[in-house]
This record gives structure tokens, sequence and C-alpha cells, in this order.
């Protein structure tokens, strides 16, 4: 475009823009939380157990103990994380936490195969594909693990960058979110999570903190499946490699659900033995009730189905805006993702923080530019996280609108400099 032309858009953009902000919008797409009808979905939750508090076992589940969770639960979820149900902890609410107790005990205690507590060591390093999820990186960094960031490809991270890193021994583990990736949905291929499982890595204690948050959670009629990390560590000598966590967070109630965690029977006895000082027990009642009202693996499935119904129109709404309204002059580019709870949006180098800005000035909360990168520094301040699942379709075609208006307006602006 000539600079005539750059002019002319920002000026009709910018008008357009002034209309928007004059409206009082007040919309929030920072976060990928469930909506409301997503959580009616569960509603038949909040009256189960009822009476009939006792489970398949003959547990009373309002008592204490069960440190590692309901056998019925875990039956339920072993399939979907691919572990044997003896390797499969069920817990609280948060997988996060899981992750959080996980890293806490390896700096107090090591891990088994640890020659010395990670926290002894001069540092500790951990692998972060990037763009990737804002609060394994905040956890690394309340910890003081130093972030060694790799580019997350659409079939996983970049392994040459990863081989590269693993030769520190001070590189104790990498994050990875096998399946439909926070936030560009990218699924990691067979065939990395072989050469992951199989790599040579200077630290005998190396962990894959294997995230799959949304393991269940496609969007079309693909049923992803994940690469199968805990055989495949098995098949290739490192047995306790890789650590598995999901959770019914956006399966059932977010805040309400129940989180998994799955590993090799030495890491499963490790954990337990820790986590056995900070509680007696998760809440059973809770897991109970996820165990009545899911029923089975397949009745897992099926409510993702009805999920989907759901979420999938607001990613199509997403996509089709982006591309009717920003198509046309490749200043963008965004993923189409097949799962999960995002779209990363890649805006014109240097304009994310700009676009962030213009829009929260007109009534649009976003995720703040650079959050998906270790401590929230994006070197090309060009990523923005969009969470279409919380807003009302109608709610949400007006605030992609304001985000193409405002991805529009940084990039005329940066181009007349
Ligand atoms: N992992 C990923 C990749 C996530 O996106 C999220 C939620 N945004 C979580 C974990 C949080 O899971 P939980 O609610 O089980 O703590």
């Amino acid at each position: 475009m000539t600079r005539d032309q750059i002019q002319a858009l920002l000026d009709e953009q910018t008008a357009a823009y002034r209309a928007l902000q004059d409206s009082g919008l007040k919309l929030d797409l920072t976060r990928g939380k469930p909506s409301p009808a997503q959580l009616d979905l569960s509603n038949e939750l909040l009256t189960l157990p009822g009476d009939d508090y006792t489970d398949a076992q003959g547990t009373d589940t309002r008592n204490y103990g069960g440190l590692n969770g309901l056998l019925e639960l875990r039956e339920i979820f072993a399939p979907i994380m691919q572990v044997p149900v003896e390797q499969v902890v069920a817990g609280d609410n948060a997988s996060l936490a899981m992750m959080h107790d996980n890293l806490v005990f390896a700096l107090f205690h090591g891990v088994p195969g640890s020659e010395q507590p990670w926290g002894v060591e001069e540092s500790v390093k951990f692998v972060c594909p990037v763009p990737g999820y804002d609060r394994h990186f905040a956890l690394l960094e309340e910890y003081g693990i130093e972030m060694v960031p790799v580019a997350l490809n659409e079939d996983g991270p970049d392994m040459d960058a990863v081989r590269e890193a693993v030769k520190d021994p001070a590189v104790k583990g990498m994050w990875l979110v096998p399946t439909y990736g926070n936030p560009t949905g990218a699924v990691v291929s067979e065939a990395v999570a072989a050469e992951l499982a199989a790599l040579d890595t200077a630290a005998p204690d190396f962990r894959i903190f294997w995230d799959n948050a949304y393991a269940v959670h496609h969007l079309t009629e693909e049923q992803t499946k994940t690469a199968d990390i805990l055989g495949l560590c098995v098949a290739s000598g490192h047995p306790d490699r890789a650590v598995i966590f999901a959770s019914t967070s956006k399966i059932t109630f977010a805040g309400a659900g129940v989180s998994f965690m799955g590993s090799s029977a030495d890491n499963i006895r490790w954990y337990l033995s820790h986590l056995g000082k900070r509680t007696i027990g998760p809440d059973k009642v809770n897991q109970l009730r996820h165990a009545r009202y899911l029923g089975s693996t397949a009745g897992v499935h099926a409510l993702m189905d009805r999920h989907r119904e759901i979420l999938a129109p607001k990613f199509e709404a997403v996509v089709r805006i982006l591309r009717e309204r920003l198509g046309e002059y490749g200043v963008a580019s965004w993923t189409e993702p097949k799962g999960g709870y995002f779209v990363s949006l890649d805006v014109v180098d240097g304009t994310a923080s700009r676009v962030i800005e213009l829009t929260r000035e007109a009534g649009v909360a976003m995720t703040p530019a650079g959050a998906a990168f270790p401590y929230g520094d994006d070197p090309r301040d060009r990523n923005i996280r969009i969470a279409p699942s919380y807003p009302s379709p109608e709610e949400l075609t007006i605030a992609i609108d304001v985000l193409a208006t405002s991805v529009l307006i940084a990039a005329a602006e940066q181009a007349l400099g």
C-alpha cells in the first residue's frame, strides 16, 4: 500500500474505533474460562452424591484418607491419561497445584534418580516451548528456575533447540502441553514425543511435565489422540521421565473439578510420600460425585461433545472475523485450532502491546502482550492470545471486531512511523 492508502486506512479504522469506544463496551477475553452455559452442563454434580456417599470399595468418602484418590474415578481417567490405573493419582480441584507440588518436592528432596535436591544445585533450568501457558512460566519464576525458551512448532517443540538445551546438566525438565497447546493449539506428534522420550539428557533426573489439560477437548470431529509419552519413555529406557497431568476443570466445573497425575510407579510413590505430609487425603466426596456423574470414559467423551457444540461456533466466529477483517492486509496470522481453548494471533512485529492498549481503551480486556512468554517478554512483541470460551457469541463478535480494528490501527501507525 502507498502512504496515502495507509493513511486512509488509519483514518477509516480510527473512526470505526471511536464509534466502538463510544458504545461503552465492557468485555473480557483474558482467560480461558468455561462459559456459564458450559458449566450448566454439569449442574447434576450439585446434587450428587446425595445420601449414598460410599464408594464401590466401601469407603465412606466423607472421612479422612485415600491419598491417591478413588479407584472408580481413576479408572475413568486412566485410559485418557494412557497410564495404568495404579499409577494414576486423583487429587483436588487444580492440576496446577499438583504441578506446583512436583516442583517444590523436587526442589526440596530431588526426584527418583536425583543425586541431590534440585534446590541445592547452583542453578536449575527448564525448557519452555513458546508461546506457552503463562502460569507454567509464573511457577518457574516463583521458585527461581531459569527458563530456556524454545520455539513451539505445529508438531511440538523445535527439537534441534531442545537437543542443544538438554546438554546442560542444569536443565532438569521441560513443560509441554501435548494436545491443543495453550495458546497455539499445537499437537505434539508421535515422532516428536518418541524423540523426547529417547533424548540423551545431561541431567540423569530430567523430567517432562506433560500437561495434558486439553486431552479430550476437541473442536472438530477429529479426535486427536495424544502420544503415549509414558509408554515411549519406558520403551526408550527412561521410565521415570514423564509426569502427566490432567483435570476436569474444563470438563465439569473449573473451580470444583478433580485433578489427575500419572507417572511411573516410582514417581507416584515418591509423590505420595511427600503429599502425605501436606494432606491426609483429597476431597473424596467431590471425586465420588464426579465418578457417578461421568459414569465411564465414554461418558467423559459424550460430555465433551456437548461442550464442543457450545465452543466450536465461537472459535469459528473468531477465525471468520479475523479472516474477513485482516485477511486482505497481510498484517496478521492466526491459528485455527482443532481443540483446546485458545486462538493465537501474531500481529506486525512490535505492535502487540499497542494493540492490547487500544482494545483496553475501547473496553475489551485481553491477556497482556507477552503473557505467553517467559518473564512476560515476547521478543518480537507480536503474539496475542485470544480466549473465546467465556463471552456470549454476541459479545465475542464485538470483541474480535474491536481487536481487528486495533490490529489495523497499530499496523498503520507503525507503517507511517
Ligand atoms: N494447564 C494448562 C495448559 C491450562 O491451560 C490450564 C488452564 N488454563 C491449566 C493447566 C489449569 O488446570 P487446573 O484448573 O487443573 O489447575
